[in-house]
Formats: structure tokens, sequence, C-alpha cells
């Protein structure tokens, strides 16, 4: 009987063990951030509620609260949502040309078979500022293995913005973020709701994870080495690296 108690009181703690870990990494849709802005709103969800057979994620406790104060209606237009969806599959990184200055742009086909890391920041914004030094580890470290590194500024002036691109000494692309093709691409990947936010493109274009907080050198590459490792060998031998370039 005891013995039998103790195996019950292992296997709950190993499930508890289980489930606390998946639900960490779980990067799901904010049902209420979603169908305020729109877009399926892809991040890391810690919360959710069952209704019926159906499981909802939330970013935050505010946004499950305002669910739960009407779970038919949210749940309703969330379904709507995902519907309208389905041509652009949530979860994969959309189709863009961003200008870049002085002349040229940079789209997505640019970065065809990279893993992409893209970072939501501002000279104004400590954390981003924090975590700066990490990315541009990040971009040295890993771009000769397939990694390109993209920043979006939410700079409120070029000024500022070009001040911070040279004193920390990027060694990525850095776009404002207030042109109007970022703003475009920004509404379908699902906007920051603060900065920073970091995004990990596979690939294949697949956006895998989203941050919506500082992250820093060994975060990004626990997720990021895996996905170098998936599909590396195909890089063709006079791949240039991660470098972005240009078209
Ligand atoms: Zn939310």
């Amino acid at each position: 009987m005891r013995n039998q108690d103790i195996r019950t009181g292992i296997i709950a703690f190993l499930l508890m063990l289980l489930v606390g870990s998946t639900a960490w990494a779980d990067t799901e849709a904010c049902v209420v951030c979603s169908v305020n802005q729109g877009v399926i709103h892809l991040e890391d969800c810690p919360l959710k509620e069952r209704v019926g057979t159906e499981t909802f994620y939330f970013c935050k406790r505010g946004c499950r609260d305002e669910f739960l104060s009407d779970p038919e209606s949210w749940s309703r237009k969330f379904a709507a949502l995902k519907i309208d969806t389905t041509q652009t599959e949530a979860g994969s990184l959309p189709d863009f040309r961003f200008p870049l200055e002085p002349i040229g742009s940079l789209s997505r086909a640019d970065l065809e078979g990279k893993v992409v890391v893209i970072n939501m920041w501002a000279t104004w914004c400590a954390p981003c500022m924090a975590e700066m030094p990490d990315l541009i580890k990040l971009q040295e470290q890993l771009s000769n293995e397939g990694l390109a590194v993209l920043a979006l500024s939410f700079d409120k002036t070029s000024e500022a913005h070009r001040k911070g691109i040279k004193d920390l000494g990027l060694n990525f692309v850095s776009i404002e973020a207030n042109k109007p093709e970022v703003q475009n691409f920004l509404k379908q990947v699902g906007p920051p709701e603060s900065i920073p936010v970091t995004l990990i493109v596979d690939r294949e274009f697949k956006i895998v994870k989203r941050f919506n907080r500082p992250i820093d050198y060994q975060t990004l590459k626990d997720v990021v080495k895996p996905l170098l490792q998936k599909g590396g060998d195909e890089v063709s031998s006079n791949d240039e690296g991660g470098s972005i370039v240009p078209s």
C-alpha cells in the first residue's frame, strides 16, 4: 500500500514536470490579442482555459480575464480569424520588401534558407540596448552557419537610430519600423505590445518562436542551434554565410 502511494506520487510529480515544461515552451496564439489586432498573434502564452473541447491560450492574466467575461463571443471571433488567415498560414514569415538606406531593398527572398532572428528594438528602450551586444555576438559567432540577424527600430528619429547603430557597432541590418512596408509586415506577424520582441524564423520561413521579453545570447543560441543544424548541409559550399545581402 505504501509503496503504491510512493509510486503514484512519483508519477504525479513527473507528470507535473512534463506539463509544466510544455506549457512554458509553448508558443500559442493569445485569443484576446489576436482578435484585438485582427491577426493571429503568436507568443509565449503561459495561461490557458478549456471551454468545451477546445483549449484557449493567453499571454497574460488581463487577456484571460477579458476572455472569461464572454468566452462565447471571444471564441467565435477567434475562430473567424483563424479561417481568415488560413491562406497565409499562421506562423509563417510573410513576404516583404523593406527599403534600405540610402539605396536598395531587403526582401524575404534575400533570407532564403537562413535561420533569421528578427529583433524589435529602440535606443530609448533600456532592455533592448542591454541585449544588443548578445545579438551582435550571435551574428558574429553563427553567421557562417547560416544565421542572420535583422533589426527593426522603433526609434523616434532617424538620427537616434543611426547614432544607435554606430555607437553599438551593429554588424547586422537595422530598418526603421515606421516605414509603411515594415508597418504592413508587423500587422501580419502581430505588432509588438512592448519592446524588445524577438522572432526566430527557421530555414523554411516558419516563425518558430516569439519572445515578448528580453533575451540573452544563451537563450537565443539554445533555440537557434538546432534550427541551424536542420538542413544545414543543404547550404551550398559557395554560400557566404548569414550576412544579409540586399537585393
Ligand atoms: Zn494577450
